[in-house]
Order: structure tokens, then sequence, then C-alpha cells
């Protein structure tokens, strides 16, 4: 099942907070037709959608189909995709009311409850081309309590205090498409990077301030969380989560100090994390790292503002390797220009490095980002681009066979790297279960088993509480052919964690495994 974006249910929390009814619902899978009859059925009086360049398509479709079908209910998008473009959506989809720039919980709270005290449109006429009001002009009257006309609105300043926003996953109302387990693993704990890489569309959505929740706030939600629905692993979604290091250490002393003991995966800038950082979050639980690296030449690096340089790419992955992470590394490929030397320098990088593995995309030019002000600017596109091109996205490289010829040698490249030995420290002296759990699994996943045994085994001796810790044990026994004992520590697991879904199914095929004729004679009967 796939999921929202992450803000969406706090969103809907904010709403909910204002004593609204509302709908959480995710249409990803459906037809803008299908999706129609559901909203019917809800029949609200507003309908807010999050807009991607990917579904901008299907989204406008739907906004249209609502129009007609619900004349009186208004229509707003926001996210990536509409906020560099709000305007223009005005002038072209004549069915969407107003377009939110930024962050949303500043206006949707006056907006809706405006809405619910104006319910029926005064004027039902959908006018194409009919030119939206001036953002400004808007956004007074929405301050003075009054319904804005049709317009970009977008909030003066930015939220600084993120810790008094309802965490989404307290969010009480209804939903639809929406599995909580998988929702609810996506944390958010800032907004904004300090950085412009050109084609990222993070500047201009959040602008370069970043601003922070507290490290007490993060783990309240992770706690919440797994209280609530029982996860036991966690996605943190922040663009750069290592940026502050004072907030990063104290959450990774929180985490470890008090729990819960969950584990975690996060993105970060090469340039923002060192040994401290990374195995102060190894200990409390992180699994895995991902780092924007783009790319090993530095040519491109600077045509992409990346500022980062390859010597901070092998210090990272260095660390991450000593603090027993596994880090993977998101290269950009089919890049128009490059050359077998561009892709020879990545190759060197790579293999000085030596990350886990790599992830390898195609340019991409997103609205609202350096590299599609560049392509206005030579000519190359223009806003219009965006409502006549079906393309789920507009690849820089569409046409040109060296760049996509180069692409291919690096998805190649990508494809040979052997993730590294885990560097186990002498002693295992003073490492956490958490710590001991990752080296673990990398020396499984290399196939040295009797090496993860036993790292396994010391993991559940140090932290005997540590679900993941008893999950790991049980299946490496499991895999051992030794489905008795793995039976014996998943009773425990599930005892511990009766709402974990994986832990459940571990001991069911434990007990398969040590009880064949059992469920032979079940199928049987
Ligand atoms: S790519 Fe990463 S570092 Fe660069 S601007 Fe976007 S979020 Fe910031």
């Amino acid at each position: 099942m796939s999921f929202l974006p992450a803000g969406l249910p706090i969103l809907a929390a904010v709403l909910e907070r204002e004593g609204h009814e509302v709908m959480l619902a995710n249409y990803s899978g459906m037809t803008p037709k299908q999706a129609l009859r559901h909203v019917r059925e809800f029949s609200p009086g507003a309908a807010g959608f999050s807009l991607f360049t990917h579904n901008r398509f299907e989204t406008f479709e739907l906004a249209g189909l609502i129009r007609r079908a619900l004349p009186d209910c208004r229509i707003f998008v926001g996210g990536p995709h509409a906020s560099p473009l709000g305007d223009e959506i005005l002038k072209r989809e004549a069915s969407i009311d107003w377009v939110i720039r930024g962050e949303g919980e500043g206006i949707l709270p006056d907006l809706v409850r405006l809405v619910e005290v104006n319910p029926v449109r005064k004027d039902r006429k959908m006018i194409p081309g009919q030119a939206p009001a001036p953002t400004d002009a808007a956004m007074e009257s929405l301050l003075a309590n009054q319904l804005p006309p049709r317009a970009t609105l977008s909030a003066a300043t930015r939220i600084t205090d993120l810790d008094s926003l309802p965490q989404g996953c307290l969010y009480g109302g209804k939903t639809f498409g929406l599995d909580p387990r998988i929702q609810y693993s996506l944390i958010i704990g800032s907004r904004g990077c300090a950085w412009a890489c050109a084609f990222c569309a993070s500047p201009t959505l959040w602008g370069r301030r970043v601003s922070f929740r507290s490290a007490h706030s993060i783990v309240d939600e992770i706690r919440q969380a797994r209280d609530r629905f029982g996860i036991q692993y966690f996605h943190i979604r922040d663009d750069n989560f290592t940026l502050n290091k004072e907030r990063v250490l104290e959450f990774a002393s929180l985490l470890q100090r008090e729990g819960p003991a969950v584990r975690f995966n996060c993105q970060a800038r090469v340039d923002s994390v060192d040994d401290e950082i990374l195995e102060a979050l190894a200990e409390s639980g992180l699994e895995h790292i991902q780092f924007g690296v783009e790319s090993g030449s530095p040519a491109t690096l600077e045509r992409f503002a990346k500022d980062v340089s390859p010597d901070a790419v092998i210090r990272a992955c260095r660390s991450a390797r000593k603090a027993g992470i596994p880090a993977s590394v998101y290269l950009i490929g089919a890049i128009p220009g490059e050359t077998r030397e561009d892709i020879r320098a990545t190759n060197e990088l790579l293999s000085k490095a030596g990350p886990n593995d790599a992830v390898v995309s195609p340019l991409a030019i997103f609205p609202g980002t350096e590299l599609c002000r560049q392509a206005t600017d030579d000519g190359d596109m223009n806003d219009s681009l965006w409502f006549r091109s079906r393309e789920p996205a507009i690849f820089a490289a569409i046409g040109d066979h060296a760049a996509i010829a180069r692409l291919e040698e690096l998805s190649s490249l990508a494809g040979r790297i052997t993730p590294p030995a885990p560097e186990i420290p002498p002693s295992l002296e003073g490492l956490s279960g958490m710590r001991l759990l990752s080296f673990g699994e990398q020396s499984a996943a290399l196939g040295m088993d009797e090496q993860a045994g036993r790292l396994f085994a010391a993991a559940m001796e140090r932290a005997p509480e540590n679900p993941w810790c008893l999950y790991r044990l049980a299946e490496w026994h499991l895999d051992q052919g030794n489905p008795a004992e793995a039976t014996r520590i998943a009773q425990a697991l599930t005892a511990l964690v009766p709402r974990w879904e994986d832990a459940a199914s571990l001991l069911e095929a434990a007990l398969a495994a040590a009880n064949p004729k059992k469920k032979r004679n079940n199928r049987q009967n």
C-alpha cells in the first residue's frame, strides 16, 4: 500500500483540532472517476490535494470532476508542484479555487472556517483562463475574515515552533486507503534545507531557513506511533536529519536512554555527519543512512551547486562503516553534457568511499528549481510545458543519446558495488545491543553466518528487552535450521510486543518449521 506525504496527517490533525470533520484519503492507484465516488459519499465543503509533478493530471482531472459533481465544494491544492506554479495553475485549471504556497497550517484553519460559514458558492461559472487575484489582496481578505478570491495564498511567515503542531499519528478523524502502520512510520523532524542544489525544489518550497522540532517531540511521536499502531521501524524524512549536531545527539541519547527500542533510517548530507554523530545514532537504532552524493565529478557537483567535495563523501562513508551503519549513496545520471571522464570520476569515488549500495536516478527538472529557471532563461522550457507534457517528470536528457548511454554506464557501476565487510571493533565491550545488531545484520548479509549468530546472541544478552535483538536472533536460528530455539525466542518476542505483525509472522514460520507434520495435517483437514 502507498502512503501520503507525511505533512498531510499534520494538516488533517490541525483541522480536526479546530473542530472540523475531516477525511484523510489516499487515492493513489485509483482513477479520478473511482476517487470521485468516494468524494461524493463524504460530500465535503472543501477538498484539498497535495500536488506533485507526477500526479498533476490526475489531480486536475479529479478537481474538475468534483467541481461538476459538487459545485459548492471549494478546491485547493498545495505541495511541491503547486507552490512555484500557483498563478499558472489557477489560470489554466478553472475548477481550482486556491493554491496554497508553502506551509498550509497557517492558512487552512481560517480558510476552512470561512468556507464553512459561506457554504454556497456565489459564482458557479468556471471560466478557463480567468486571471487569479493578487496574493497580497487575497491574504488581506483572509486576515480581514473574508473568504478570499481565487488566488495563490501564501503565509507571510514560516512556522517557527514546529513542536506546537499536532503529531500526524494522533489524528483521530476518518481515513480512506491509509494503512497507519505504513503512514505513521514516516517522521518529519524539520522543514527546509540550508543549501540550494540546482535540481532540488526544497529551497523554493521552504526557503533556506530550516525549522526544527525538538528532540523530545520527535521521540514522543515515535513512542506514540509505536504504542498506537505497533510500529517498530521508522523512516525519518528530514531533508538533512543531521544538520543540527546538538539536536541529533540529544535525539540519539534520549532514544537510547528512554526508548522505545525501535529502528530507523534517515537521510543526510555527507558534510553534516561525523564519527560522533553516526556512532550515537547507531547506538540508538539507526539501521541505514542515505547520502545525496549525486556525482564524483567536481565539474558536475559545481553545475549542481552541491557544495560538497568528493573527500567529504569518502569521510562520511568511512564514519558510517565505523559506526556499523550501511550507507547508500544517491547518484544522478542522464545529465546532458556529462562526459566519460565524469563517469570515471564517479567510479573512482565509489571505489574509495565504499558505500553499501548506490541508487541512480535520471536528472529530472522540477518546477521551482534552479535547473528549471536556467532552462527557462535558455528558452528550452516555459511554464506551459507542465500542462502540455503528459510525462510524469521532465527529464533533462530526453532524446540525448550520449547522456542516456552515460546513464547506462553509471547504473552498471552501481550494480557492481559489493557491500564492504563490517568493521567490527576488536572488543565488543561497551557496544549497545543496537550496534551489535547492525554488525550482525551486515555479517548475515555477506553470508558470515557464524559471526552473525555470535553478534545476535551478544546483542540479546546486552539488551534482552529490545524486540529487535530477539527478532534477529530468532530469525537467525530459523535460518540455521533450529526452529525449536527460534520458536522459544519468537514466543518471548510476541509476548513483549504483541502488536508487531512481523514478530507474529516470524513465530508462525518458526512453529510451522518446528511442526511440519502438524502444518501438513492442518492443510489436509
Ligand atoms: S538536495 Fe538536499 S542538500 Fe541539496 S537543497 Fe535539496 S535537500 Fe538541500
